[in-house]
């Protein structure tokens, strides 16, 4: 354990909050963690933030570590491909792994976050203190000025080590007065329901993840556990197909009818969400430095808020807390332990959250493309007959924990020796199995041996 150690803070017990306080607390730590919401244990609140989320390797390895992946699985339901939805035709169905056992999990956002607080404070060692906003921060000094939102007083925790785990709008960060750059997607989100059928069935394919790529703009959704499945409609904020464009009620259905006839026949209260529920902004959020000495580190989407087009926002601030969790193992200061922290995840933290952004415009537009089918089948023909020797971008990101930095690098090669393989193809099964070794043994082995 660090030896000079003051009061710990954690601001935020959002996802990753929640989950850092528990593995500071399993290393025998005291922590204290300050939270702008009221318990939504005791209080529902609006779901905020997608109602469901992805859970995959790195975010299950995380839990894993403190005991907690095989409860969190209980309440998770494998998704273990696309399904693509065309405006007219038949559906398509793209396997995410080389195998069913390669899949994602859906799982309740809500859920997931209560469960992490319950199990922080089973420990003993960990106090969440909700309707505690952190207003502003001296972060060299370890001083937060918190407002207490029940009795409108505001009060000072000094001399602490702060963790800010207060997500993409964190106030611990601006605080710190990072070089930081904030990318505002131009498209916002909406959730819609699809009900659960009669019985509590599924009226959809239940293991997948449903998409309908249309070009500009998408319609995705995950299910849950209660047979109904959370939709998230991600429409650019202006112009002619966009949210602006959406002002009416008859227009909202035209659109639907027009895109999405067959999940507009599901969603009975499309009307009343829509105009009910508030429209998201997505944001990515590159950031340096994440830490101020030893006395503050920022953590999750406080540090890097990613698009969520590739599924790992939370999973990569489940990571953040394995990594920081193992130097502090090892290290017998926060200020080293910090340090080193930023120096392997700011460069990974980065590729995933472009990654991210570039996973925006496969869904949206290639998932519906020939082309791009064509090429995920061969993709997948590769990843069996070349086990351990192919792995595509997406293998490795999802069901593996290599940095994501190395991702991002072998995804560039493979998917350069998987198009070349599709030139001219017809079917994925025809793929040149030879001229596919060749490739394979010529680039991708010769960096993955030196990496
Ligand atoms: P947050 O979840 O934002 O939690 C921050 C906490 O800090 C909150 O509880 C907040 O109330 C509190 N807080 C904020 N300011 C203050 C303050 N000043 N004082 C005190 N408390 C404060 N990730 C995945 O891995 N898989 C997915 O499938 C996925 N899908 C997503 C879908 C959408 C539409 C979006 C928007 C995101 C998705 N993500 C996904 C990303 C994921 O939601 C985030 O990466 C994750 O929530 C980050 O957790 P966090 O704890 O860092 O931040």
């Amino acid at each position: 354990m660090p030896s000079n150690e003051p009061k710990l803070t954690v601001v935020g017990a959002g996802l990753v909050g929640s989950l850092l306080s528990l593995y500071l607390a399993r290393r025998g730590h005291t922590v204290e963690v300050l939270e702008r919401r009221p318990d939504m244990r005791r209080e529902t609140l609006d779901a905020g933030r997608s109602i469901n989320l992805a859970i995959s390797t790195r975010g299950l390895h995380a839990l894993r570590q403190v005991g907690l992946e095989e409860e969190a699985l209980k309440h998770a339901i494998p998704m273990r491909g696309r399904v693509i939805h065309p405006v007219k035709g038949e559906l398509a169905y793209q396997p995410y792994g080389k195998d069913d056992s390669q899949h994602i999990n859906s799982l309740s956002r809500g859920w997931l976050n209560q469960f992490l607080m319950t199990q922080a404070e089973a420990t003993g060692r960990v106090s969440i203190r909700f309707r505690q906003r952190v207003t502003q921060a001296d972060v060299s000094a370890g001083t937060l000025t918190v407002l207490d939102e029940t009795t409108g007083e505001t009060r000072e925790v000094r001399d602490t080590v702060v963790f800010g785990t207060d997500g993409s709008g964190s106030a611990v960060r601006q605080a710190l007065q990072p070089q930081a750059t904030q990318e505002p997607l131009g498209h916002g989100y909406k959730e819609l329901t699809i009900p659960p059928g009669p019985g509590g069935s599924f009226q959809m394919e239940k293991h997948a993840l449903h998409i309908w790529p249309r070009g500009a703009f998408m319609l995705i959704a995950l299910p849950n556990e209660d047979g109904s499945f959370t939709c998230t409609l991600f429409l650019p904020w202006k112009g002619p197909l966009s949210f602006a464009s959406l002002e009416t009620p008859a227009a909202l259905e035209a659109f639907f009818q027009e895109q999405f006839p067959d999940a507009k026949a599901l969603i009975p209260g499309l009307v009343e969400e829509f105009f009910a529920r508030p429209t998201g902004h997505m944001v990515t959020v590159k950031c340096a430095p994440w830490r101020v000495g030893g006395r503050t580190l920022l953590l999750g989407d406080a540090a890097h808020a990613m698009v969520p087009f590739y599924g790992q926002g939370m999973n990569c601030g489940f990571e953040d807390c394995v990594v920081l969790d193992a130097l502090l193992a090892k290290q017998q200061d926060w200020e080293a332990a910090f340090q080193t922290f930023e120096a392997l995840r700011k460069t990974n933290a980065d590729a995933i959250a472009d990654m991210a952004v570039e996973n925006f415009i496969e869904m949206r537009d290639s998932t519906g493309d020939p082309r791009f089918l064509l090429e995920k089948g061969v993709e997948k023909v590769l990843l069996n007959a070349f086990p351990g020797e192919f792995v595509s971008r997406y293998s490795l990101v999802s069901f593996s924990r290599v940095p994501y930095r190395l991702a991002y690098e072998v995804g560039v090669i493979a998917g350069g020796i998987v198009a070349e393989l599709s030139q001219g193809l017809k079917r994925p099964e025809d793929v040149d199995l030879d001229a596919a070794a060749k490739l394979i043994r010529g680039r991708l082995t010769p960096f993955m041996k030196e990496h």
